[in-house]
């Protein structure tokens, strides 16, 4: 591995920072997330950048770069607004899913359209009665000869008000108790119809990232919707997880290391009893704390992208990324925001923001308790669940 930074990726950060310094500065954050919404023109500034397509190849109109550019973008965009990260993340994640399985036909009509920032697709997996176990999920889709009906809720959707289509896991074949995983296909479902309704739920953190409640009264699908194989998008799915990890770790490395920046300034500039408040051990050392767990994040995420990079397996490492990364943000957002004491419950602090959407980590998109599972299967202990 080589820890010399790369330079198109430093440009790639710069590029970043620029942005948010220009056109979404702190203020238009916490506007946006007060409104609880991303203005679809965010999205057409990313596409003008490359940024909607950054792992698309170009002969869709993507950047067609690897995942490690991915990840220093997914870092620097939660260092400022966790839910733009989280919404592109999904954006990302649904383009690979494209990639990986759709028919060439599929992949030609909505990538260049992804990557142009005209297409918003949501991803709705989870369920009222399936989030961790997400293979109970209920909603059902029949085949006609016009296409599909899908019937059932999704919960959690992100984006899904703003989408133009959602696409849908579900059980389009009989469903065998003992064998959940088979006969789930992705339904790419129009969202713009009177049989699909979107309910915004009203969340503590990562406001703006748009996460509703969906329900499709036999909402219609044309006869392609079906993205990869009939009956096998579970498999699919699987498929595109370690790059969702890494991604995910990512966003948070990008939000612990906001939170650092943000104590350490307060720390230099606050003073109490003469001297600026930094010069306490006791303000010192959780902030030492915190920026070596952050050294220690960044090196096992970049360890995982880096692998995938190179075509290596790497499961665990990405696993293992999440858990740490997420699990850490939570402990630095927590430390850093006593720092700054009181200013740091204010509202135009971006670290009051920084705390309530790192909560989100813990348990999304897996939950690190699943995690844990599924490392302890990884170091041979049976499974435990
Ligand atoms: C802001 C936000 C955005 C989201 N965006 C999306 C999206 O776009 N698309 C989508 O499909 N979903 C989305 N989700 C859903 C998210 O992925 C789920 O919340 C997550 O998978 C956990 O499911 P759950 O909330 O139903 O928790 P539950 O499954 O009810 O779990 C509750 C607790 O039980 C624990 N638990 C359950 N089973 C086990 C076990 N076997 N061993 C140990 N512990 C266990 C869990 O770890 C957790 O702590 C989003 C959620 C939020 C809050």
């Amino acid at each position: 591995m080589d820890f010399e930074a790369q330079h198109e990726h430093e440009l790639l950060r710069e590029s970043v920072r620029d942005f948010f310094d220009r056109e979404l500065p702190e203020a238009k954050i916490r506007e946006y997330d007060r409104a609880r919404r991303i203005p679809r023109s965010i999205w057409k500034q990313f596409a003008q950048q490359g940024w909607m397509g950054i792992s698309v190849p170009e002969e869709y109109g993507g950047a067609g770069s690897d995942i490690m550019a991915g990840s220093i973008f997914c870092e620097e965009l939660a260092r400022r607004f966790p839910s733009l990260a989280t919404d592109w993340l999904l954006t990302s994640m649904t383009a690979r899913l494209f990639l990986e399985v759709a028919s060439d036909e599929h992949k030609r009509e909505v990538l260049p359209k992804l990557v142009q920032g005209d297409f918003l697709m949501g991803f709705g997996m989870s369920e009222p009665g399936g989030g961790t176990d997400v293979l109970a999920l209920k909603t059902r889709a029949q085949s006609d000869a016009d296409g599909w009906t899908v019937r059932g809720q999704k919960l959690y959707t992100s984006l899904a008000d703003d989408a133009d289509a959602i696409l849908v896991l579900c059980r389009t074949e009989t469903p065998d108790e003992s064998k959940r995983a088979r006969g789930l296909s992705l339904v790419l479902t129009p969202r713009n119809q009177p049989a699909v309704t979107v309910r915004r739920l009203e969340l503590m953190g990562m406001r703006a990232a748009c996460t509703c409640e969906v329900f499709f009264d036999d909402a219609r699908a044309p006869v392609d919707a079906v993205v990869g194989e009939r009956g096998r998008g579970w498999y699919h799915l699987l498929a595109t997880l370690d790059e969702e990890r890494i991604l995910c770790a990512a966003m948070y490395v990008g939000i612990t290391s906001a939170a650092l920046d943000q104590a350490l300034q307060y720390a230099r500039d606050r003073v109490a009893f003469g001297r600026p408040i930094g010069g306490f051990q006791a303000v010192q050392h959780p902030l030492a704390d915190t920026a070596t767990e952050l050294e220690q994040i960044r090196l096992l995420t970049t360890k995982a992208a880096w692998m995938l990079a190179h075509g290596k397996p790497c499961a665990t490492e990405a696993a293992m990324a999440k858990l740490a990364a997420t699990e850490t943000a939570v402990r630095a957002t927590d430390r850093c925001m006593r720092v700054l004491g009181g200013y740091g419950l204010v509202e135009e602090t971006p670290m009051e923001r920084l705390f309530r959407d790192t909560r989100l980590g813990p348990f999304s998109p897996i939950s690190n308790e699943m995690v844990r599972n599924f490392v302890g299967e990884r170091l041979g202990l049976p499974r435990s669940y």
